[in-house]
This record gives structure tokens, sequence and C-alpha cells, in this order.
């Protein structure tokens, strides 16, 4: 459902990805791990279009992003790719219903009654049923990340971007957020995940890339990225694991 090969993209002088080859099959969890400032956040921006390479192909769900040239080409796409970010970003006037309920029936045209219904579901998903008409300001980090998951899933996208999301929290509230992805994971949808959670990267993986200075450095099973890696580098940063 990704593929990228060979996308090399510059912020001015400064060369961020140097040739990223990647695929991504439907129903994947696919896990990016690497240290500060690897590139990891890029890759998650030049597959939702918010950031375009200088060279290399990037396809999603069929679509060359690569090529897009019109904001609302980009637009389109970032309909069916959701993303959630550490910084959660609600909107601290609207009820946490009313967050869900938002960008459907304003971005897709969705239909009112139905898309509460469906925020509704979705709050149960993310437990957070009884929230449904707290704002956003009432209520805990893990709560509005759970929140914000559940507003990415209303717009039923096919495939959902995961940047460091728990990175922000306090260290109580990781498990709750990382529980609901490992559920949505279970229900089979594609997932890619920028994390520093290691364990739950080893748990609830597919896939595991390693990058490091802007390239892919080892990709493979949870068992060989977390176990079995050559690579001292990565031994070294996976480290209490093995
Ligand atoms: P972290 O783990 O700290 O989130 P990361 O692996 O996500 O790191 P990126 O955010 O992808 O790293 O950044 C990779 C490099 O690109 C960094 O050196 C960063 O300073 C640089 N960079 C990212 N965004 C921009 C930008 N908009 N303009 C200039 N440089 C940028
Ligand atoms: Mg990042």
């Amino acid at each position: 459902i990704v593929k990228l090969e060979d996308v090399h993209l510059s912020f001015g002088q400064t060369q961020v990805l140097k040739g990223i080859d990647l695929t991504i099959y439907k129903g994947d969890a696919f896990s990016i791990i690497g240290p500060s400032g690897s590139g990891k956040s890029t890759i998650l921006r030049c597959i939702n279009a918010l950031v375009t390479p200088q060279s290399g192909k990037i396809t999603v769900a069929g679509t060359r992003v690569d090529q897009l040239t019109k904001e609302s080409e980009r637009i389109q796409l970032r309909k069916r790719v959701g993303i959630v970010f550490q910084q959660y970003n609600l909107f601290p006037h609207l009820t946490v219903l009313d967050n869900i309920v938002l960008a459907p029936t304003k971005i897709l045209g969705a239909d009112k009654t139905a898309t509460v219904k469906l925020a509704r579901e979705l709050l149960e998903k993310v437990r957070l049923s009884e929230k449904a008409d707290a704002y956003p300001g009432q209520l805990s980090g893990g709560q509005q990340q759970r929140v914000a998951i559940a507003r990415a899933l209303a717009m039923k996208p096919e495939l959902v971007l995961f940047d460091e999301v728990t990175s922000a929290l306090d260290p109580e509230t990781v498990g709750e957020v990382l529980w609901v992805i490992r559920d949505l994971i279970r229900d089979g949808m594609t997932s890619i995940l920028v994390t520093h959670e290691m364990r739950f990267a080893e748990e609830i993986s597919d896939t595991v890339v390693f990058t490091e200075n802007g390239r892919i450095v080892d990709h493979g099973s949870p068992q060989q990225i977390f176990h079995t890696a050559d690579n001292p580098r990565i031994r070294q940063f996976v480290g209490g694991l093995s």
C-alpha cells in the first residue's frame, strides 16, 4: 500500500533522506526506529505529502505522491492517510465528540447523524465513551491522545501514521495509548509507527526498520532487529532488550 523508492530529500543544504526504499503491505504494522534527527518524521511527512522529495518515487494506495502538484491533490491524499502526532492539537473550544465529528462532516461532507454515531463507536474503541461531552482541557494527556486517534480514525483512513505519539505523555498514561494502537493493529489497520517504545515495537510490528543519518541501515522482523542484528549501532540503540 506504500512504496518508497530511492527517495532523496534535502532542506536547503542539509540532506535529510539519502535514498530511502520501503515497502509496506496492506494490514502491516510497520515500525521505524532510530536516533533523533535520522529522518523518521520526514519519512512520514513524505508519505502524507506534507513535504516533497527532490527525487525518488513514493506510491501510496496507487497514487504517485511525489508527483502531486496541486494542494487540492495533497488534501485528497491526506483524507486517506491518517496521521497522529506527538502533540494532539485538539480544538480546545470543542467537546471531545465535536472534535471527532468536525473533519468528516466539514472535509468529507459526511452525514452528521451517521458521523456522530461513528464518533461514539470510536470513543468506545479508545475507551473514552464517558468523555464525549468533556473539553480537551479536562482530560489527561493520554486521554487527549486517544481522542486524537479517534479523530484520525473518523476519516476512515486506509492507513494511519503515528509519530512518537507517546513521547509527550506522563509514563503512567503511555500504556493506555499503546493499548489502543495495539487493538487497532489487531483489527488489521495498516499502521506505520515511529516510536521510541522498543518493547511495544517488538511486540506489535510485522517489520521494523532502523534509520540513521537519512538511510535505512537495516530492516527485518522484530526478532532480527531487536535480538540478532549484526550492526553494533543497532545493538547499542536497542540496548537492554537483547
Ligand atoms: P526525532 O527522533 O528527534 O523526532 P527524526 O528522526 O524524526 O528525529 P526528522 O524530524 O525527520 O528526524 O529530521 C531529520 C533532519 O531534518 C534533522 O536534522 C532536522 O533538523 C532536519 N529537518 C527536519 N525538518 C526540517 C525543516 N522543515 N527544515 C530544515 N531542516 C529540517
Ligand atoms: Mg521525529
